[in-house]
């Protein structure tokens, strides 16, 4: 085997792993990034690439007001003591610092005035200002050939599965502003009028979300020289007689070789949401590698299990940033369904036609609803998402846009009954999906009644300021709306993910503990390789990739030794 040597050695190229990468080689570490499969930017590409920043620069534009303590106590009230205070309070430091160097590296981000907290209702959440999102970022910056090395996003955050849209946009557009039909004709003709690079690639220029995240670390990354290899799985982490980890051995070109690191080992390898065994052995069931949303022969745990080998003690193992999500054919990933959900005149159902849930609530407790509706044997998995023709002339729902813009007649006929199931009655629908029709009948009659009083006496939708978020601001209540119109429609949900959030148990400073608690040298871990600073919750859009970020951030500065 032969031996090579750097400073550094980052296993994964997801947010996380990126930032810590281009840290440590700006601070003068030889930094070598190490990714398994043939494109770098894991789930973090496919992200909406959101973070979530307590005390952030741009608050102030947003006119929100924030402080240490407040931020403090409404995250560790979310964590509910399965994160240590230290590491809250680590993060709540450290995660505007992390913003603000993201933006002196060329990542700029705007707060989100109007995003709710996910948990309004505990103390200390605010109701926007908190999640940031990335700046648009020209791929042009990257290069096209880089560009070619990177992860495309996923169809579900592009408009007609080609163009970037923002979170910005897509919430106007949603919410049914008027200026957002200019916002969409202006992104289409920027789009198809750019020839000269369209002719490159079919991939947008303009990039936003995740893939402006990754995009802009990518570039960050190879201006500051970080040496960086496709293909090259990590097998073992190498230990010395004292326990210390002192490299890395890493499948490439076929054989496997030694690479020896002097400071250090930063695991960011995501996630084992792809990997069947693991599942089983730790999520609530039942659970399926093909439910999530995260890219195919990425993240299966095997940084999990080589931490593991070194004594690294695992925890929140049977957690997951749970999102129901959808099977489209062809599409690489189901699809997560964020925002549709929440939209006026669609509810969610079990196998008894029964809703068991608030549509429009956060997605990690939606995905954790069918679970517990289904171990109480009511069918929550699959459950049904139905809505009415209403509703499907005005929204997009999945892979179908609003039947305005491409109805029935243009939509892929192998997607009926494979992909959505229409009926002429709610009696002829439920037949179809194999519900019960007389539970499917009463809830569709009380959703209408619910709308036309605006309130949902069953699980308060559109009850707080987050579900509100994705609605129609016009209506009594944003998130109701009769269904009372046929045909009707039904469309599958699984309780997928977009990422586990159990791994190795880390310090303040990302460093692993092993099973007695105590650190063990030389290893750092971020991400959803490591278990998740924010315990079972999600406090607010970004919980994920903020953390991995900052931890990340931390982890070099104690590899540094500069706070
Ligand atoms: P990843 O980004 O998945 O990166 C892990 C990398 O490690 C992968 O490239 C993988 O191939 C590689 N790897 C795995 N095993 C090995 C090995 N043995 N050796 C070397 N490399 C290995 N989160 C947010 O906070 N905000 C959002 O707005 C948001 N939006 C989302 C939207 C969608 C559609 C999806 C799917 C997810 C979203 N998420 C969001 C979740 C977020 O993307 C993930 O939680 C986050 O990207 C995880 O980052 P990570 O670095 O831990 O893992």
């Amino acid at each position: 085997m032969a031996e090579q040597e750097y400073d550094l050695i980052v296993v994964g190229s997801g947010a996380g792993a990126m930032l810590g990468a281009i840290r440590a080689q700006e601070q003068g570490l030889k930094t070598l990034v190490v990714e398994k499969t043939e494109l770098f930017g894991g789930t973090s590409a496919l992200s909406g690439g959101g973070i979530w920043i307590p005390l952030n620069y741009d608050q102030k534009t947003a006119g929100i007001k924030d402080d240490l303590e407040t931020a403090f106590g409404y995250m560790k009230r979310c964590v509910r003591g399965m994160a240590t205070d230290d590491r809250v309070l680590a993060y709540v430091e450290t995660a505007s610092k992390m913003a603000e160097y993201l933006r002196q590296i060329g990542i700029p981000y705007r707060a989100m005035a109007k995003y709710a907290d996910y948990y309004p209702h505990i103390e200390g959440s605010r109701p926007g200002g908190r999640t940031m999102d990335p700046v648009d970022f020209n791929a042009a910056r990257l290069g096209l050939e880089a560009l070619e090395t990177m992860r495309p996003g996923p169809p579900g955050n592009q408009l007609f599965g080609r163009m970037s849209i923002s979170a910005f946009e897509a919430h106007s557009m949603l919410s049914r502003e008027l200026k957002s039909r200019f916002t969409i004709l202006g992104i289409m003709l920027k789009y198809f009028l750019d020839y000269p690079w369209r002719n490159k690639t079919r991939r947008d220029r303009r990039m936003t979300g995740g893939q402006a995240l990754v995009a802009g670390l990518l570039t960050a990354a190879n201006k500051v020289g970080v040496e960086m290899w496709r293909n090259s799985p990590l097998k073992e982490l190498v230990q010395d007689a004292s326990g210390r980890v002192t490299g890395v051995i890493v499948e490439r070109n076929g054989r496997c070789q030694q690479i020896n690191a002097r400071r250090g080992v930063l695991l960011g390898a995501g996630g084992f949401e792809r990997n069947q065994e693991m599942r089983e052995q730790y999520l609530n069931k039942p659970t399926k590698a093909e439910w999530t949303a995260t890219p195919v022969g990425g993240n299966t745990g095997d940084a999990h299990r080589a931490g593991q080998a070194v004594g690294a003690q695992l925890a929140l193992m049977d957690w997951s940033w749970g999102v129901p999500t959808m099977d489209v054919p062809k599409e690489p990933a189901f699809r997560g369904i964020f925002v549709e959900r929440s939209l006026p005149g669609c509810m969610v159902v079990n196998s008894k036609g029964q809703r068991f849930l608030n549509e429009s609530g956060p997605y990690p407790e939606f995905q954790q609803a069918m679970l517990a509706e289904h171990a109480k044997g009511n069918g929550g998995v699959p459950a049904w998402i139905v809505f009415d023709a209403s509703f499907r002339a005005q929204n997009p729902m999945g892979p179908l846009m609003p039947g305005s813009a491409v109805p029935d007649s243009k939509v892929r006929k192998s997607w009926l009954n494979n992909v959505y199931w229409k009926g002429e009655t709610l009696e002829d629908l439920a037949r179809q999906i194999g519900v019960d029709a007389a539970g499917l009948q009463d809830s569709a009659r009380r959703m209408t009644e619910y709308a036309r009083a605006g309130k949902d006496l069953d699980f308060d939708r559109g009850g707080n300021v987050f579900d509100r978020y994705y609605g129609d601001p016009r209506l009594k209540n944003p998130n109701l709306g009769p269904i009372e119109k046929g045909p009707f429609y039904a469309m599958r949900l699984w309780p997928g993910e977009i990422g586990t959030k159990g791994g190795l148990l880390t310090d303040r400073e990302g460093r692993v503990l092993d099973t007695q608690g105590r650190i063990i040298e030389g290893l750092y871990c971020v991400g959803n390789n490591s278990a998740s600073v924010m315990g079972p919750a999600y406090a607010g859009a970004g919980s994920t990739l903020g953390p991995a970020m900052t931890f990340a951030f931390r982890a070099v500065a104690d590899m540094v030794g500069k706070p």
